[in-house]
């Protein structure tokens, strides 16, 4: 059949949102659907022996089981392939299984890894109390200090790994310095740029090997899924997605189809994420009951510069102290707004607010906090879709009680 499908398109070539739209979908779909299908199936079938053969001998490329991946799945990472400008995506049920799947998949007993200490906690958590059980050595340096990543590195360092910017306190990696160390020493570099977005950071063009994203975040953007994605050399991921297959960390085609569904929207949502963001920043840093505002967007935060030079937009998440408020009184100010909800994460549409010290380390002693910089007034807003004075005369009732 020839006509407009058969016209040619580099849409994993494309600007973002016509690469969010259309990369990685095949134009001539199902019962010429626009949309793609959902294949609920655990196992894909085979008309005979000499079939199965050609399939074993690598000659016919086609789906076996569902833990080896499923078709709405391969759309998705397509698209975020296109997305992130890399080669290859390997998607995840979750971003935890994202970061345990290429970290087993990378690292043997004796393996040394070095990490800012503002990444992840649970990337910590996973490095410092398990993969130490395997013989992975972890070195952890504070966050943005290259002097001290440089003399962490030995023979036996494997990876190099940071968020950018990180959360709660927003610090922003040079990621072209970051990348500029691992190539230095012959070891790969991980980014985590869930807070970035492919939208405000381009950690690929920067010289890093691997980013990844919880897409239950701003890649998912609704709140209403878990999903991990890694982007990077097609051959570099090659043996993590086969031990993707052993671990079983696939998503469901129902959940990659709500995902693929997301991000059709994802570079309209980022634009109005980064305008809140930065609305809801300057509001807050000239607000006289706020000590402090970190917003990598506001000329006051200590990596702004690093931020306006490699950023295309600051994002929707703030973080904030307010002034004089001891941690109940902080808690009213959260209990005050009226739009945000209560609720861990971040990047959906709905906005959501939380006081880290009852949130996340609630169970930690107050020196731990302190050494964590997590202080008692301080408040984490990752602002929504909403509209933008819908949300700065909530904070401003908030702030006024
Ligand atoms: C949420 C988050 C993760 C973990 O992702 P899940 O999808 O919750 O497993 C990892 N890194 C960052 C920066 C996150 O915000």
């Amino acid at each position: 059949m020839s006509g407009k499908d058969d016209q040619p398109y580099e849409f994993d070539k494309a600007r973002l949102s016509t690469a969010a739209v259309h990369a990685g979908e095949e134009r001539q779909k199902n019962a010429s659907s626009i949309t793609d299908p959902i294949f609920c199936a655990s196992t894909y079938t085979f008309p005979d022996s000499a079939s199965v053969i050609e399939f074993v001998e690598h000659k016919l490329p086609r789906e076996e089981y569902g833990r080896y991946g499923n078709p709405s799945e391969r759309v998705v990472e397509r698209k975020l392939a296109a997305l992130e400008g890399g080669e290859a995506a390997l998607l995840f049920s979750s971003g935890m299984a994202a970061v345990v799947g290429l970290l087993m998949a990378k690292l043997s007993g004796g393996d040394e890894v070095v990490l800012f200490n503002e990444c992840y906690h649970r990337t910590r958590e996973l490095c410092a109390k398990h993969l130490s059980r395997f013989g992975v050595v972890t070195h952890e340096v504070p966050a943005c200090d290259y002097e001290a990543m440089e003399r962490a590195i030995t023979p036996r360092t494997r990876l190099l790994i940071s968020e950018s910017p990180t959360n709660p306190h927003l610090s922003v990696v040079d990621l072209e310095r970051f990348a500029g160390l691992g190539r230095k020493h012959g070891v790969d570099t991980l980014i985590d740029a869930t807070l970035g977005t492919p939208y405000n950071v381009r950690p690929i063009e920067a010289g890093i090997d691997y980013v990844l994203h919880s897409a239950t975040k701003y890649l998912g953007g609704h709140n209403d899924l878990l999903a991990g994605v890694i982007i990077g050399p097609t051959d570099k991921l090659e043996p993590v997605r086969k031990l993707r297959g052993i671990l079983g960390s696939v998503n469901s085609p129902h959940n990659v189809y709500l995902l693929g569904r997301g991000l059709k929207t994802f570079e309209l949502r980022m634009e109005r994420h980064n305008a809140n963001g930065r609305a809801v920043a300057e509001f807050l840093a000239s607000h006289p009951r706020i000590e402090r505002v970190y917003y990598p967007g506001l000329e006051t935060h200590p990596y702004y510069d690093v931020a306006k030079r490699t950023m295309r937009g600051f994002g929707g998440l703030v973080t904030f102290l307010v002034k004089d408020a001891d941690w109940k009184q902080t808690a009213a100010v959260v209990d005050a707004v009226r739009i945000p909800r209560i609720a861990p994460s971040l990047g959906g549409v709905e906005s959501l607010i939380e006081q880290p010290l009852v949130m996340s380390y609630y169970e930690c002693t107050p020196e731990e906090r302190r050494q964590f910089g997590i202080p008692d007034n301080m408040i984490r807003l990752s602002c929504g879709v909403e509209n933008t004075e819908d949300l700065i005369a909530d904070l401003t009732q908030a702030l006024e009680r």
